[in-house]
Order: structure tokens, then sequence, then C-alpha cells
């Protein structure tokens, strides 16, 4: 009978749980059902919701260890500086702050790395960094990516997590549009594989530019 249907749905799913007895860094409050799940349940499940198959949202370098075969991962040794042609003296200071905290140099990682023994260039996006937004330095990174694919010869995924262009770079911010755009098609002219993998959120000038090229 759809009752015991029912019934037998909601015993399936995770208990709901005394918030008193949650030791907090052992349960996390999924954003999908609202429940409160086991946190090691969620990690061995690649980070989806067991109960109703929300994705949280995940670090670079978790992505990376996901995706890639372990061991294998190699990032682009690029040093960029970052631009301020607004001159914000905030804007330099708190991308110190973040880097301190995150462990991370941009909002995007790089790099080589192989998938079941296959070779690939491989861009994932965090959304730590100031929402993965796009300035000069991740258009240049991502840019040079698509440039080192060609050249390889090899197949191209970006994981894409923005909020768009970075408005504390203005203009420079939005020419990195067109740049990321004009490289992806020498890649398609090249008769490469891309593969544009769009995470929450993907936004702006990220899903106006790169991200929407196939
Ligand atoms: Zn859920």
């Amino acid at each position: 009978m759809i009752v015991d249907k029912i019934k037998k749905r909601e015993t399936n799913n995770v208990k709901h749980i005394n918030p008193v007895d949650i030791p907090a860094d052992k349960w996390i409050k999924c954003d999908g059902c609202k429940e409160i799940v086991y946190k090691e349940a969620v990690q061995e499940n690649y980070n989806v919701c067991p109960n109703c198959g929300y994705h949280f949202r995940i670090s670079s370098t978790k992505r990376i260890a996901q995706i890639i075969d372990e061991g294998t991962f190699e990032e682009f040794d690029l040093k960029i500086d970052t631009v301020n042609p607004l001159q914000m003296e905030e804007y330099l200071k708190k991308l110190t702050g973040l880097r301190e905290k995150t462990g991370l140099d941009e909002a995007v990682k790089c790099g080589t790395g192989t998938i079941n023994g296959e070779k690939v260039v491989i861009c994932v996006m965090d959304g730590n960094f100031l929402m993965g937004s796009m300035g000069t330095v991740v258009g240049e990174k991502i840019t040079y990516s698509i440039e080192k694919a060609i050249e390889l010869k090899l197949p191209l995924i970006i994981f894409s997590v923005s909020g768009g262009a970075r408005m504390q770079e203005g203009i420079m911010s939005l020419m990195q549009m067109a740049k990321t755009s004009s490289a992806i098609a020498k890649l398609d002219d090249a008769g490469l594989l891309f593969i544009s993998v769009l995470t929450d959120p993907t936004y702006g000038g990220v899903t106006a530019s790169f991200a929407s090229l196939r």
C-alpha cells in the first residue's frame, strides 16, 4: 500500500536527531533537505548528501583529489602578479588575508594529471577565494592551460565555480572573457576535447565566456 511505502521511506531516511546530542564536528546540516547528516557519510559519498542527493560545495584541492589519480597532479608553475587598476588598497589587503587563510594563491588551480591513466589538463576554480571571481590572474591561468592543452594535444577539463568577473579589477576582468573565449576557439580548431563542468554556483562573466563554450 502507498501508506506503507511512505512509512518505509521515512524510516529509511536519516533519523531526526536531538540537537543536544550532536557533537558539532561530526554532523552537518544539508542545505538541500535541511536534515542533519553524518559528515563521514557525506564525505564517503563524494560530498553528496546520502539523504537527498544535494551536492555540497567543495574546495579545489578536494575536487582534484576526487577526480585526478593520486599523486599525478602537477600544478603549472605560474607566477602572475595581481593587477590593481582601480588602486583599491583594500583589495590587495584582502588578497593577502585570503592567501593566508585558504593556502591558495588565486581562485583557480591549473595543471596536468591523469584520470584512470589518461593524461589531461585540468583547471578547478575555488569558491573559497573571492567566490571564484575571474580577474586577470584567473583569466591568464585559464588561458595558459588552454594553450598548454593545445601544445600537448591533451583533453581539457574546467570545473567552474564563480560569482563572475572580479569587480575589483574593473574592465580588466571583463577583458578576460574575450581572452579565454578566443583561446577556447583555438582549442576547438585543434579538434581537442573540452569538458566544461558547471558547479554550484557559476554566474556572470564566467558563464558568459569559457564555461559555456563547448
Ligand atoms: Zn540532503
